[in-house]
Formats: C-alpha cells, sequence, structure tokens
C-alpha cells in the first residue's frame, strides 16, 4: 500500500451524501487501504486486500457497497450484499459502523450472529434489509431455515477471512459462497495471506485488483533514536490511561495524534480538564487559527498539541520530546513519519502508542517495517504516578538545597523546632510544595483501568466477543459497552448509573463491569444478555433528573 498519491474521498467517485456523512465524521483524507480499494470496488472488481483491523478497512469496503447500492429498494429475505465476519463482536462493530455511513442513504443492514434469538433476526430479514453482516455460522442456519437467500446478491465481502479460517469456517465459506450468484462482486481483506487463504481467492475471485502490504521495504536508518514504547488498551480507557502516561512521562511538548477531527476536539477538552496547557490542531481550522497554535508551541507556550495527520504535516518543533499516537496509525509508514518528528538533533525522543488489542497486528507489521522492536509496558497504577510527582518535588527541594541562598527561612525552622521536631518541619514543607505543585485534575484518576496481557489478544473463540485478561484475573463473561450522553458535566457518578441499572432494567448490579465517566458522556460494560434490557429503560428513564441518549458504543463520540 503505497501512499504516494494522495487523494480525497470526493477524487476516489464517493457520492454527495456519502461525503457529507465522512466530514460530519470528522474523517479528513482516505487512509491507504482506502485510496486503494474503493475504486476497483466501485466499480464492481473483485479484491484481494491484505488488511488488519485498524487500517480502516471496514470504510474502504463499506463506502462502496453503499454507493453501489444507492437508492435500490430493499427485498424481503435477499439482502444485497453479505459481509462475513468471525466473530459476533465484529459483526456488530461491522453493521454499526455501516449504519454510521449510511446515514442520509436509506440503506438498511441487518446483523445476524449466534447467540441471538434467531425469531428477531427473522423479522428483521422479512422486513427487507440490504445488507447482511453475519458470522458464518449463523449465516448458514438462516440459508438451511430458508429465512435467507442469497440469489439477489450483488456484493459478498470475507472480512478477516484468515480468523474464520482459525476459527474453523472454511468449510461454512464454501457452502455459502456456492449458494451465491456467479456474477456477484467478491472482495477478500485477510491480515495475512497464507496459502489457504490464496486458495480460496483462486477459486472465489475473478480477476481481483490485489492490495497487497509490500515485504521489506528498507526503511532502516530513517528512524532518529527513539523509545518506542506501545500500550495495549480498550478504547473506553483510553483518554484516563494517556493522562496517567502522560503524567509519568512529564513531557516538554508532546504531539498526540488522533484519527478524526472529532477526536481531536474531545482529547484536547479532556486533557485540559487535567491541567494541561492543550492545543487543538486539525484540517477544521482556518490557517490563521493553526499558525497562532504553531506559534504557541514554538514559544513553549503548550504542554500538548493534539492533531490529524493532515493538520500535523510539515510540523517541525525542535523541543518536541514525545509523539503519541492515540491510536496505532493506519499505515506503517505514517507511523514512521510521525515519530519521526521527535529524536531531533541527536536528543532521545519518545514514541508512545495506544492500541487497541485487535490493533497487535498493525503493530507488529510496523516492527516488521522498521525492524525495531515496540517495548508492550502497562499503563502506570495511580501509584507509580504518585512516586513520579514525588520524585519531581524531590529534586526541586534537592535542587533549592544546593543552590543555597535559603538562609532568611532558618529563622522560621528555629522557631518551629522549639514545638516540633525539624523532621517533621521539613516533611510538612516538602509536602506544602508538593501540593501546590500537583495541579488539578489528578482526582479524575483513582479509577480502575484495565490493561491487556500481552498475547492475551489471541485467545478468541467462534462467535464470541474477543477480550482480554482484566489485570484482576482472567473474566470470561460477555460484556458489551454501551454509550450514555451524559457524564461528570451533568453530575453524574458511577452510584447514578449502577442505580439506575438495578431500579430500572431489574438488572442484577454486580454484572456490571468498568464504568467511565467523561464530562459529556459515560460507557458502562453489561454482560451481552443484560444489554438490550437496560437501554430500553434507560432510554425511558431520567439519570441526574434528565433524559439521556442511550446506545451501544460504536466508539464514535458527538
Ligand atoms: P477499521 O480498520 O475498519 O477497524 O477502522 C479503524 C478506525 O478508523 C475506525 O474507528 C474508523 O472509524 C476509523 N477510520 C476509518 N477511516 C478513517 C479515515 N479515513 N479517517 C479517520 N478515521 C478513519
Amino acid at each position: 500500500m503505497k501512499e504516494g498519491v494522495k487523494r480525497t474521498f470526493a477524487e476516489l467517485g464517493l457520492g454527495k451524501e456519502l461525503l457529507a456523512g465522512l466530514t460530519a465524521l470528522g474523517y479528513e483524507e482516505p487512509t491507504p487501504i482506502q485510496t486503494a480499494a474503493i475504486v476497483p470496488l466501485l466499480e464492481g472488481r473483485d479484491l484481494l486486500g491484505q488488511a488488519a483491523t485498524g487500517t480502516g478497512k471496514t470504510a474502504a469496503f463499506a463506502l462502496p457497497l453503499l454507493q453501489r447500492i444507492g437508492k435500490t429498494k430493499a427485498v424481503a429475505n435477499k439482502p444485497f450484499a453479505l459481509v462475513l465476519v468471525p466473530t459476533r463482536e465484529l459483526a456488530v462493530q461491522v453493521s454499526d459502523a455501516f449504519h454510521t455511513y449510511s446515514k442520509g442513504t436509506g440503506v438498511s443492514v441487518l446483523p445476524i450472529y449466534g447467540g441471538q434469538e434467531f425469531r428477531r433476526q427473522i423479522i428483521g430479514l422479512d422486513r427487507g434489509t440490504h445488507i447482511v453482516v453475519a458470522t458464518p455460522g449463523r449465516a448458514l442456519d438462516h440459508l438451511r431455515r430458508e429465512t435467507l437467500d442469497l440469489s439477489a446478491l450483488k456484493s459478498v465481502v470475507l472480512d478477516e477471512a484468515d480468523e474464520m479460517l482459525d476459527m474453523g469456517f472454511a468449510e461454512d465459506l464454501e457452502l455459502i459462497l456456492n449458494a451465491t450468484p456467479k456474477s456477484r462482486q467478491t472482495a477478500l481483506f485477510s491480515a495475512t495471506l497464507p496459502p489457504r487463504i490464496a486458495s480460496i481467492a483462486e477459486r472465489h475471485l475473478k480477476d481481483p485488483a490485489r492490495i497487497l502490504i509490500p515485504r521489506d521495504k528498507g526503511t532502516r536508518g530513517t528512524i532518529p533514536k527513539v523509545r518506542q514504547t506501545a500500550y495495549l488498551i480498550s478504547r473506553a480507557q483510553k483518554i484516563a490511561a494517556l493522562g496517567r502516561v502522560l503524567d509519568l512521562e512529564s513531557p516538554t511538548l508532546a504531539l498526540i495524534f488522533c484519527r478524526t477531527r472529532l477526536e481531536v476536539d474531545e482529547l484536547a477538552d479532556r486533557l485540559a480538564g487535567r491541567g494541561y496547557r492543550v492545543e487543538a490542531l486539525h484540517g477544521g481550522m482556518s490557517q490563521q487559527e493553526r499558525d497562532r497554535v504553531m506559534k504557541k508551541a514554538r514559544g513553549a507556550m503548550v504542554d500538548l498539541v493534539v492533531a490529524t495527520d493532515v493538520a500535523a504535516r510539515g510540523i517541525d518543533i525542535d523541543h518536541l520530546t514525545h509523539v503519541v499516537n492515540f491510536n496505532v496509525p493506519m499505515s506503517p509508514e505514517s507511523y514512521v513519519h510521525r515519530i519521526g518528528r521527535t529524536g531531533r538533533a541527536g536528543r532521545e525522543g519518545v514514541a508512545i502508542t495506544l492500541a487497541d488489542p485487535r490493533e497487535h497486528r498493525l503493530l507488529r507489521n510496523i516492527e516488521h517495517l522498521t525492524k525495531q522492536k515496540i517495548e508492550i509496558a502497562t499503563v502506570p497504577t495511580p501509584m507509580d504516578v504518585k512516586a513520579r510527582r514525588l520524585d519531581v518535588t524531590k529534586a526541586a527541594v534537592r535542587e533549592k538545597l544546593l543552590a543555597g541562598g535559603s538562609d532568611g527561612f532558618r529563622v522560621v525552622v528555629e522557631t518551629l523546632a522549639a514545638e516540633f521536631d525539624p523532621m517533621d518541619i521539613a516533611a510538612a514543607a516538602v509536602r506544602l510544595v508538593h501540593e501546590a505543585s500537583e495541579g488539578e485534575g489528578s482526582n479524575e484518576d483513582d479509577m480502575h483501568i484495565p490493561t491487556f496481557e500481552k498475547g492475551a489478544h489471541r485467545q478468541s473463540a467462534p462467535e464470541q466477543p474477543r477480550r482480554g485478561q482484566w489485570n484482576r484475573g482472567p473474566d470470561p463473561r460477555d460484556l458489551v459497552r454501551i454509550y450514555i450522553a451524559g457524564g461528570s458535566r451533568m453530575g453524574i457518578r458511577p452510584a447514578d448509573l449502577v442505580g439506575a441499572i438495578a431500579n430500572e432494567a431489574n438488572v442484577n448490579p454486580r454484572g456490571i463491569g468498568d464504568i467511565e465517566i467523561a464530562e459529556s458522556f459515560s460507557i458502562v460494560e453489561l454482560p451481552s444478555a443484560d444489554v438490550d434490557q437496560v437501554i430500553k429503560a434507560l432510554r425511558s428513564a431520567t439519570i441526574r433528573g434528565r433524559k439521556v441518549k442511550v446506545h451501544l458504543d460504536r466508539g464514535i463520540r458527538k
């Protein structure tokens, strides 16, 4: 995948409605896989794409499918497009992505996966849906029951094909593909291309456009001295985790990369709330505003600049100590490009990457390209942060001692010494200094941040959401996150959410997983069996006296 020719979404041939949706989402430019895949898919060609989660591959196939379906009317039980995915978590995620991108187009999508009642899926299929996103086992069940008919299918997408094979779906895939018209368009996406995938491609794709990650492109030696660390952390916990990492690292100036404008604004707000001097930088800002931010950054008047790739292009600041990837960049080339901003002039720079456990493959691709190791670290605990702050205070006191000139204060100590032990006096004075320099915002941080252990993301079972092992031990429960459009600004505390869930939805609160309360929204983890009931109940309830929107967490924050 080459990044060479940059094109806009409009240049790729997407229509007005889809373009408006992408702008509203804050997407600034297509990712490499999107640049390469959208045109052939719009032309109706087959496609073989080597792409891992986190490259933007969902939009790469979703946008052309939506455009191709256009205004065609949906027919009962006969979808136009079928997307096959390995897990139910992915079925929900991909279906949510279709929903998001299809706003204003009138195209409908239905996820069908094992574990969910057939009845609900049958009603959805009967009603007529343009696109079905399914796990192979459940798709086959519906085919056998004749509640799904693939004879009108125009396109099939095999998403994460290698994972589907690893989970033993090879035979199911063959049966499903054989039930589709020969004239269909087929797109196959896979993070790896072992011979088994090549063989499926050989048999089921017609003269496909191929998008492959080139092997061994020698970028060795182009990376300056940079300490590279990654934290595996789930999306809902990222901001809190980043806060701690920044507290620990205390960067002189950090450039933090986000994917979208919305993400930039949200993160900049939240970090400002932690007491940092933060500026946002994205393509939605005027040149004048951007110049103002850059001037402040050069003049050391900011601690953190939160930016999109587009806006940060060409930034070159000497005292930039840290580059932070709030998400793994969509291509290894982009990673190399970003971290090249730090470690200038022979100084050691630091690159920090927050990766969703599902994006581990992207990290591997980067290591492969750069021939450098990225160390996987654990998110610092509040204790680590406290210890680090004490170190800073200690160093400041030490510096004062060495510099001398404190004689004028001895009289204070001597007077107090008549009453107190000198050690206690010194300790109280240090405490005063320490508390004065602590700043605000640190109290946000007593929350439990689960982190994923190395390798935990490899554990996945067919039709089970993939979950890492939490620090507190294995948690085999099947948890789903819901989004509640109210947070600390509305005065919401964890107890309010637990209370509402227990009382309004009549659900046992012991099943509740992690709760995150941000300024303008909250995320609650719940056993998937309770989710529908809770969403329904909370929608008609009030929290802190107000009605709030509640839905499954799509990871897209408005
Ligand atoms: P995926 O690889 O499909 O799982 O996508 C990873 C994430 O990137 C999702 O959260 C998308 O919303 C986001 N995304 C996809 N395309 C773009 C884009 N062109 N610009 C910014 N974010 C994007």
